[in-house]
């Protein structure tokens, strides 16, 4: 389970539809949200978009993985399409906030990859929120507000990424994915391999 998290507008939907481009073995846990759309947004691929009483049974009859209020809606992961995913051997990458992190940590343990993506600058934040031009000056500004908040969590995570020129991050992110992947007990299946090995290098006798 992949995780990434910023204040709004540092880039993680760049990072992650990029990553999903050439990672065949990630699927991507789309989220339900209250929210409205953006222009642009598909319902079932960018978000599951879900009135506020959908949201709460869902949450009630545990069908959340981890839900959290966030910028005045709530947000949440779906638990269904995770454990499938990770049943049939995929890895699962999550655009969550810190709150949504904290709780899969408790839930899933250990098998668990968090990068946090930092802005190169609060102005260039600032700037990647209106080019984006997707949110009101209002939301903007919230979003601006609670930039710090998130922020603060940062220390969390076991990766961090300053997404300053998009190719060095993404090189960077990709790179993590590769290495935790290459951790040996990752490998499970390599363990009747390396027994074969050492089986066929011992001397006889
Ligand atoms: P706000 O209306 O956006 O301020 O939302 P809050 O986060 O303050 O939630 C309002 C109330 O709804 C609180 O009592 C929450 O505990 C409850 N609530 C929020 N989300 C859920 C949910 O997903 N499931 C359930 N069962 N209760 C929720
Ligand atoms: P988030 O998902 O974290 O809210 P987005 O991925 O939507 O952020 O990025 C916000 C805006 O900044 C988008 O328009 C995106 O294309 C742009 N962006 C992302 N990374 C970079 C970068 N390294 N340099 C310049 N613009 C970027
Ligand atoms: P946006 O409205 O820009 O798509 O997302 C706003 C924030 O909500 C981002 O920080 C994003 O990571 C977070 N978010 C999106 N989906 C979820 C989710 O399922 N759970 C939690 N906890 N946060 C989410």
């Amino acid at each position: 389970m992949f995780v990434l998290s910023s204040p709004s507008g540092a880039g993680k939907s760049a990072l992650s539809r990029r990553l999903l481009e050439v990672e065949p073995a990630l699927a991507m846990s789309v989220s339900v949200t209250t929210r409205t759309p953006r222009p642009g947004e598909v319902d079932g691929v960018h978000y599951h978009f879900i009135d506020r009483a959908r949201f709460e049974a869902m949450a009630a009859n545990g069908e959340l993985l981890e839900w959290a209020p966030v910028f005045d809606h709530h947000y949440g992961t779906p638990r269904g399409p995770v454990e499938a995913a990770l049943a049939g051997g995929r890895d699962v990458l999550f655009d969550i906030d810190w709150q949504g992190t904290q709780q899969l940590r408790e839930s899933v343990g250990d098998d668990l990859v968090t990068v946090f993506v930092l802005p190169p600058s609060a102005a260039e934040l600032e700037r990647r929120l209106h080019t984006r031009a997707q949110d009101s000056d209002e939301v903007i500004r919230k979003r601006m507000s609670k930039a710090a908040g998130e922020l603060s969590h940062w220390a969390e995570y076991d990766y961090v990424i300053v997404n300053d020129a998009f190719e060095a991050a993404f090189a960077s992110l990709r790179a993590i994915l590769a290495a935790e992947r290459l951790k040996r007990e990752r490998q499970t299946g390599l363990t009747d391999f390396v027994r074969g090995l050492i089986r066929d290098l011992e001397p006889a006798g």
